[in-house]
């Protein structure tokens, strides 16, 4: 069948293109995928059947159950937020759906988009949907891969007309700090660019608060926050994300979303608002065991000569392999059945790192590094 120019022109997925290559073997140790290991906490999981038993089954309003919205606005005040739940808050299929609803909300075409990069690798793809030139803006490991002004002056980013925002970071688990999202911020209002934050992993952070750009002097009424449940509640299936942001840019994705998604998943809905009334503390713990696996990582990394900057929020480390990250991921995968993703997968600045997950099992963690470390000490050569 003829298709859209759009569709076919659409590159795959990197990531999804080299799990296919895990499949060919069953000793795999799959360090790739950016999901939880957990599932999501009992509440969440009960209060999704008592809705099922209860007859839930119907379609909510367009923007989501009130009550929700409510407490999601509610949850936002720990990060300096305020948003009002009847017009600045819109529930989505996921974070997913709400990237690419304020994509198509706030992007014209041939609008120029600045995404530093390395970064999570649906943005692209949306932005040229929406008819948008994404404008890349590499970030690197000696800034501890935050955005800064100067990268963005390096970038010709004083021309865009949005900026992406992904912080704490997927690939390089890099957050921002105050004085370097200052910065960012006085960049926005300077050259007059609207922002879109991905801060789904916000409740993910270790030993530094999430600092949201929203929340900097004239930027709430810029931003658009995008968040979900898929991380901090484990519930990547329930399909549960929202947007936040002035009641424009909100009515104005809504409108989108009223005609192609109607309403978010109900059961999810109500899943979501057990895990804002009951789950912190299962948050918490999961929080923790990520911290300790994330030292585990980063110092058996370090230890086996891959330099790896500490990532402080998400749940990826992202170790410099010295070398081609496409041919050292593939090597690993062959001779050891250890699956990581290849830095450059995620754009500029990621070429000769790795995307590690560290969502998965101390047990595994421990073999996969041990594979790791055995292949770089016997097998990896840099400079082939
Ligand atoms: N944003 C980022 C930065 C992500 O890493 C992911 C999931 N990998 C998403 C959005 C999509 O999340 P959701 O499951 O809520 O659609």
């Amino acid at each position: 069948m003829r298709l859209a120019e759009r569709a076919h022109t659409l590159p795959p997925s990197g990531i999804r293109k080299f799990f296919e290559l895990t499949e060919a073997r069953d000793d795999v140790i799959s360090l790739g995928v950016g999901e939880p290991d957990f599932s999501a906490p009992w509440a969440a999981r009960t209060a999704a059947i008592d809705s099922l038993e209860r007859g839930r089954t119907s379609y909510t309003a367009n923007r989501g159950i009130a009550a929700l919205r409510e407490r999601i606005a509610a949850h936002h005040e720990r990060y300096g937020q305020r948003y009002d739940p009847e017009t600045e808050v819109v529930v989505t299929t996921g974070a997913s759906e709400a990237v690419d609803l304020a994509f198509r909300a706030l992007v014209d075409p041939g609008d120029v988009v600045a995404v530093h990069e390395p970064t999570y690798i649906s943005y692209r793809p949306g932005i040229e949907l929406a008819g948008g030139k994404p404008l890349a803006v590499p970030t690197r490991a000696a800034d501890d891969f935050r955005l800064t002004r100067e990268r963005l002056e390096a970038a010709g980013a004083d021309a865009a007309d949005l900026l992406v925002l992904c912080y704490p970071n997927n690939p390089t688990g890099a957050i921002m700090d105050e004085g370097t999202l200052a910065e960012v911020a006085a960049f926005c209002r300077e050259h007059d660019l609207r922002v879109v934050a991905d801060e789904i992993y916000a409740a993910l952070t270790y030993g530094g608060e999430h600092a949201s750009i929203a929340t900097q002097p004239g930027m709430r009424e810029r931003s658009v926050v995008i968040n979900g449940f898929s991380k901090a509640y484990a519930m990547t299936g329930l399909r549960l994300g929202y947007a936040l942001g002035p009641a424009d840019a909100i009515d104005g994705m809504n409108r989108i979303h009223q005609y192609t998604m109607l309403s978010a998943p109900t059961t999810a809905q109500h899943a979501a608002m057990a895990a804002l009334d009951r789950c912190d503390e299962e948050v918490r713990e999961m929080v923790d065991e990520y911290n300790r696996r994330r030292r585990l990582v980063v110092s058996r990394f370090n230890g086996m000569g891959l330099d790896t900057f500490e990532p402080k929020g998400a749940f990826y480390a992202f170790p410099d392999c010295g070398g081609d990250d496409d041919r050292f991921a593939e090597e690993l995968l062959e001779s050891t059945g250890v699956a990581v993703v290849p830095g450059s997968v995620f754009g500029s600045g990621g070429e000769g790192h790795l995307r590690v997950s560290y969502a998965t099992s101390m047990r595994e963690l421990k073999e996969a590094t041990d594979r790791m470390a055995a292949f770089v000490e016997e097998a990896w050569e840099p400079d082939r």
